[in-house]
Formats: C-alpha cells, sequence, structure tokens
C-alpha cells in the first residue's frame, strides 16, 4: 500500500518515506492509497486472539510492501507489552482503558509502534534518527517512554518551562539515555515554532530531523489496533457497536474510521469533544469555523482547528453528508465532566480521567437516543484516554478523594529531573543540536 498526500494526490510515497517525513513536502497529510476490504481478516479473528496477534495481522495488511509479516509482528511484540482492557460499566457501555503503557494515556500505542517501526527499518540501513519534538505535556511524555533506548536513535523534546504539570516535567526529564528534555524560557507555540523552523533550516539540513508528533502517518495506523481488539471482544454478544472517542486533534478518531472503511464491523463513532466543539458543530452544519481554543478541565483535547481534520475530511472526499453517516458528534461542557467524574466514583468506586468523562456524558446521552429494542444489542465502547491518576487535582475537585498513583506514576516522582534550559530562539535550538550530533 502506498500513501498519498492530502495536499497533492499524485505524491505517493512508502510507509517508510511517511514516518521518517511526518509531513508531507507540501505539508500534507498522508494518507492510504486504497480502501482494501479486510472483512475476511476481521471475521477470522475472535475474543482469543491475543492483542499483538490482530494488531499484527492487520498492520501487515497496510504494510506488507515495506515489511514481511515476521517483520511485522517483531514491531507489534516489542511495541506491545501492554494491552487495552475492556470494563463493563452498566447499561451496555463498556470502557476500553487505553491507559496501561508506560505513559499512562492511549498515545503509548501510537508512540510505541512508531518507535518500533523506526528502529526496524532503520536496522541495516547504517542511518540514524533524530527525532525532534515540542510537547505541551501528554504527547511528550509518550514520546520519550517510546524511544527511550532505541538503537540509532537520539529524541530531543522542547517543553514550556514552568507551564506543564509537575509529573509530565518528571516524565520528560528523568529517563536520560537517548532523551534529552529541552526546558524552553517560554511559551508551548514558542517551542512548536522552534521545532518547526528547525526542520526548514538550511543549517541543520545535514542532521537526521524527523518528528513524532501525533499526525504522523506511524502513530496514526496503529491507534487503529484497538477498535478491532474491542470488536474482537464484543462481537459476539451485540449486533451493533458504537465507539465513543474524546477528541481533540481527531486522531484517534481518523484511525477507528480507516479501520471501519476496511471493514471493521462498526455502527457508528460518536466524536466527543469539551468545549472546543467545531467538529460536532460541522457534523450538524457543514460549516466548519475553527478557532482560538478555550481552556477546559479536558486539556489534552483543548484544541480550535484539529490537525488531523484535513485527513478525515479527504477520507470523506470533504463530503459532510457522508462523514455524518459514520460520525456524530457531541460536546460536553466542563461541568458536566466533574459531575460525570464524580458520579462515576460514587456509583463504582471507581475513578474516571476529565478525557474518559467526556466520552462516557457523550455515550449516555447516546445510549438514550436509542430506542429500547436496539439498545438492547447495541453496546457502546467509550475510549479512556488517560490513567485518571494524571489528573490528580480535577478527580479530587470532583470526588473529594486523594487517589493512589500506579506504579508507573509513582516511580517518577522520586526521580531527579534533568533538563536543559535555553532561550526561546531557533538560534538557540539549532546551536544546541549542532554542539551535540555534528
Ligand atoms: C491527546 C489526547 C486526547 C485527544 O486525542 P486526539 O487523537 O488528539 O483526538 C484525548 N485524551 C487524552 C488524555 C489525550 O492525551
Amino acid at each position: 500500500m502506498k500513501f498519498y498526500s492530502t495536499r497533492n494526490k499524485n505524491h505517493l510515497v512508502s510507509f517508510k518515506e511517511a514516518i521518517f517525513q511526518g509531513l508531507s513536502p507540501e505539508g500534507g497529510l498522508y494518507n492510504p492509497e486504497e480502501m482494501p476490504d479486510l472483512s475476511n481478516l476481521f471475521n477470522s479473528m475472535d475474543e482469543k486472539t491475543s492483542f499483538v496477534d490482530s494488531s499484527a495481522m492487520f498492520a501487515y495488511e497496510i504494510l506488507k510492501d515495506d515489511l514481511s509479516a515476521e517483520r511485522v509482528q517483531n514491531i507489534c511484540k516489542k511495541a506491545f507489552p501492554f494491552k487495552p482492557e475492556i470494563t463493563d460499566a452498566g447499561d451496555n457501555i463498556f470502557i476500553l482503558e487505553l491507559y496501561h503503557g508506560p505513559s499512562c494515556a492511549f498515545k503509548d500505542f501510537g508512540a510505541s509502534f512508531l518507535a518500533a517501526s523506526m528502529e526496524e527499518l532503520l536496522t541495516g540501513d547504517d542511518r540514524k534518527a533524530i527525532i525532534l519534538t515540542a510537547t505541551s505535556g501528554d504527547t511528550g511524555s509518550a514520546v520519550a517512554q517510546a524511544f527511550f533506548n532505541k538503537k540509532n536513535i537520539d529524541v530531543v523534546i522542547l517543553y514550556p518551562s514552568g507551564r506543564v504539570s509537575n509529573l509530565q516535567e518528571k516524565q520528560l526529564t528523568t529517563l536520560g539515555g537517548n532523551v534529552t528534555a529541552l526546558e524552553v524560557r517560554g511559551s508551548f507555540d514558542d517551542c512548536q515554532k522552534m521545532v518547526k523552523e528547525a526542520f526548514l533550516s538550511k543549517g541543520l539540513a545535514a542532521l537526521p530531523l524527523t518528528s513524532a508528533n501525533s499526525i504522523n502517518l506511524g502513530r496514526l495506523i496503529p491507534q487503529a489496533f484497538y477498535y478491532v481488539y474491542a470488536i474482537n471482544q464484543l462481537k459476539k454478544k451485540f449486533a451493533d457497536i458504537i465507539f465513543t472517542v474524546p477528541s481533540g486533534n481527531f486522531g484517534n478518531l481518523t484511525a477507528g474510521v480507516l479501520a471501519a472503511k476496511w471493514g471493521l464491523p462498526v455502527k457508528k463513532f460518536i466524536a466527543a469533544t469539551n468545549a472546543n466543539k467545531e467538529v460536532p458543530e460541522y457534523l450538524e452544519s457543514g460549516i466548519y469555523s475553527p478557532r482560538q481554543s478555550v481552556q477546559t478541565y479536558s486539556n489534552a483535547m483543548d484544541v480550535g482547528n484539529p490537525s488531523n481534520f484535513e485527513r478525515l475530511k479527504d477520507i470523506f472526499n470533504d463530503d459532510y453528508k457522508k462523514m455524518g453517516e459514520m460520525l456524530v458528534g457531541e460536546w460536553v461542557s466542563d461541568d458536566e465532566t466533574l459531575d460525570a467524574v464524580k458520579s462515576y466514583y460514587k456509583d463504582k468506586r471507581r475513578f474516571i480521567d476529565p478525557h474518559t468523562a467526556v466520552g462516557y456524558v457523550a455515550s449516555q446521552r447516546y445510549a438514550r437516543k436509542l430506542s429500547g429494542s436496539c439498545a438492547k444489542n447495541s453496546a457502546i465502547i467509550a475510549l479512556s484516554t488517560a490513567h485518571p491518576g494524571k489528573f490528580l487535582e480535577v478527580v479530587e475537585l470532583a470526588t473529594g478523594v486523594k487517589q493512589i498513583l500506579p506504579p508507573q506514576l509513582e516511580k517518577v516522582l522520586s526521580l531527579k529531573k534533568e533538563s536543559v534550559l535555553i532561550d526561546n530562539t531557533t538560534e538557540a535550538l539549532s546551536n544546541y543540536l549542532l554542539e551535540k550530533f555534528s
């Protein structure tokens, strides 16, 4: 399978080129050229198929021009020592917990697969890569964990000094080895600008810089794996399966849509957002009006102009009615989010994080719209995108209860921060990179 750029359909690249490029040269996003029918493959799997096996079988269909079945299996095995867990939340709503990876967020699936793919593809190639990425918190910790100790790969992560949470900062700055954290005297926007300019800089052209941000195809594809796995677990019990996806940049949702286009039996996707509701509005009206983001409790979804929207629109040939047949939008307020964290704890004695709560509220709302008989054979699977321990303050605000952190998070808190403080200029970044890597 080849991949084309959303800004130039004639520009076809291999999976390998796509993942080392990130963005296409025209600034577009890569999408798969073909929409193969993988129904038979999906039918051949069931609840006993392991996450690694179902992921490798599916990935091989997409990557077989680039990699043998054995190498794909290897990548999946290395990438996924963790897997999704499903809990029954009652009333035919299930929570798909995607937070059992090293950084405790669903981004671990994408980052880990990308890292394992890059390492595999660089093997025997006598090439090196330097991953350069800016983070406002969550992405950086998943990327750092995923690329830690990978052969022939160095990682440089920029984050805004004093503007990420203590836990996030510890996750970024305590790995050492091939991971360097640059603490920038400036904002997240400064960090992003510096990274963008570094990629364009002639002075840095000799360095093998590559990105690992969420538009990278190598992060997108593995985000389809857990939809396949979840369907395998529940398809014998329910005729119709609906997924709810708490969304910000819409990479997670786009991956699910691709799997459905390739024959995964998904009845519908609920695109759940916080008050940054430009996509639910588009689904309602056909009018897309990107804007400045507003701050909410589910801050990893505070996005006013989602970077994957271009990709999503392209998959539906810019036909908003077609998109509406597969997606329905629901947006959820901060008050509803807090209420949901609180009532979930009260009813089930379990914590959910604010992003998961957005999806849960949207799921309940949609369940009420389904009529009685249909609801019996229907399941809604709500994706849970972060461990509640990553959002201690909000969860405590909602429930009045302090959580015990999972061991992965507890451990980093006691480690010593190591970062390199730099100014918020591209020159400062260039100087650092040239000194370290040439
Ligand atoms: C990144 C993130 C999201 C949003 O995912 P997108 O793929 O950008 O839509 C939701 N929840 C959490 C916890 C995240 O970190």
